[in-house]
């Protein structure tokens, strides 16, 4: 170790900041009387220092501290000043420099430059006068280049922070999304449920309604039976007397006895297919013919609470498409409640009237009324509401099964008073597109 190196100077923390006051700078130089004088020079300005004059030396010293600036004499007895800066390179110990030169090695001082020292002094007359302001700049640039890298470390946790912040959101909105989509396909599922139900219901309806139409089965079979029955009976009667020559009165009668015949099997056959549960099926439907059939099976219903079924059918109008059963259903749902509410109405006549209309466009436009009651404005739009009855024994399902079943088939069912104070029911159907083209 060098002379220099033998004293204790000031208490060196192995790691300095250049930013305290007092900055620790390790000074390189063989001349000893130059060092002590630069030493000096450097503590006056209030500088602690450390100096050496050989390059091992320095690199020992280096081994164990971290001084903020050191101060290379280039030419050193064992080693340049550029083997030094190697060796700590090797060591990935970064320690800033100002450089020494003799004069004439001002190339030198640049290459240095060139390698990283803050700055370079030229030994001679002008030393002392120079280094003060030339350490304290270098270290002043090294306190600069602290700042900026705490800087740019602390923009880089900023950053880090909000990418973090922006994945947690991307995330939670992810989650949220993902949630909202579980919540849909509940809705969906539940949806489905329900439509499914109401299916079952009307098939329900449809049974209740068969248990009454078999009472009117009876009563309308009635009728073409006993008519065979007489028939059959004078035929025989012909046939017994032994008198021939009753071909003509005898085929009148065998005539009669195949018209009622199919008349009954005509009657069963309506109601097989009232009664059947299909699957929706999708069918190019006559409205007026179909409506005429309801009003058929409904006769008996209209009787029972002495009403009449009226019908203004427009003709011709084109067919649509859909579910003729679920359609007849609907049907059946609005008269069956006019009819009930006609049931006490003093109105006379008491009339359920159906009315169809083509709306020029692309619907069918079917229109149920009575005279009955009517709907209070204030429950107008509860009616279809599930659950929604204000009858004794209702299930409050017919208009909310009714209005499920239109709009499966793309139309609307609403409510409205009728003209002359009753209810009125509409609901439009599509026509069968095609119809269109065909000019309807
Ligand atoms: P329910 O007939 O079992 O009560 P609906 O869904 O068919 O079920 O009808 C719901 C309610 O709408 C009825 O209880 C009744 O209050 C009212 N309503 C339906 N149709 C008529 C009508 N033609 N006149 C008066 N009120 C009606």
């Amino acid at each position: 170790m060098s002379l220099a190196a033998e004293k204790t100077i000031g208490t060196a923390n192995p790691v300095a900041s250049a930013g305290e006051a007092g900055s620790l700078i390790l000074v390189i130089e063989d001349d000893a009387a130059l060092l002590k004088l630069i030493e000096k020079c450097l503590t006056a300005i209030g500088h602690r220092t450390w100096g050496v004059t050989g390059g091992e030396a320095a690199l020992t010293w280096l081994e164990t501290h971290s001084p903020n600036l050191m101060l290379l004499d280039y030419s050193l007895p064992d080693m340049r000043g550029e083997q030094i800066l190697q060796c700590l390179e090797a060591r990935g110990k970064r320690v800033p420099f100002v450089v020494a030169t003799g004069h004439g090695n001002e190339s030198v001082a640049v290459e240095m430059m060139k390698r990283g020292a803050h700055d370079y002094l030229v030994k001679g007359s002008a030393l002392m006068k120079l280094l003060p302001a030339v350490v304290d700049r270098a270290l002043e640039r090294e306190r600069q280049a602290e700042r900026l890298i705490e800087t740019e470390e602390e923009l880089r946790q900023a950053h880090d922070e909000l990418e973090q912040r922006v994945e947690q959101r991307t995330a939670e909105l992810a989650e949220v999304n993902r949630r909202l989509l579980v919540e849909m396909e509940e809705r969906r599922l539940a949806e489905e449920r329900s439509q499914q139900h109401l299916a079952e219901l009307a098939h329900v309806a449809r049974l209740s309604t068969m248990g009454e139409m078999v009472a009117e089965l009876a009563h309308e079979l009635n009728q073409p039976l006993s008519a065979i029955s007489s028939y059959a009976q004078a035929c025989k009667r012909l046939l017994d007397s032994g008198e021939g020559n009753h071909g003509e009165e005898l085929s009148s009668s065998l005539g009669q006895v195949v018209e009622q015949a199919n008349r009954a099997g005509e009657i069963i056959r309506r109601v097989r297919r009232f009664v059947a549960k299909n699957t929706p099926s999708e069918e190019a439907i006559d409205v007026n013919a179909m409506i005429r059939d309801v009003a058929g099976v409904m006769a008996f219903d209209a009787r029972s609470v002495k009403a009449e079924v009226v019908t203004a059918l427009t003709e011709p109008l084109p067919p649509v498409v859909g579910d003729r059963i679920q359609i007849e259903q609907v049907l059946v749902n609005l008269m069956r409640n006019g009819f009930e509410a006609l049931r006490e109405s003093p109105r006379e006549p008491r009339q359920v009237t159906v009315h169809t209309a083509f709306d020029g466009r692309r619907h069918i436009v079917i229109d149920v009324h009575d005279n009955g009651r009517g709907i209070p404005p204030d429950v107008l739009d509860r009616v279809f509401d599930r659950f929604f009855t204000t009858k004794p024994d209702g299930m409050g399902m017919g208009l909310a099964i009714s209005r499920s079943i239109v709009e499966n088939h793309g139309g609307t069912l609403w409510a409205t008073p009728a003209a002359e104070g009753g209810a009125a029911f509409h609901f439009t159907l599509p026509i069968e597109t095609g119809e269109l083209d065909r000019g309807h």
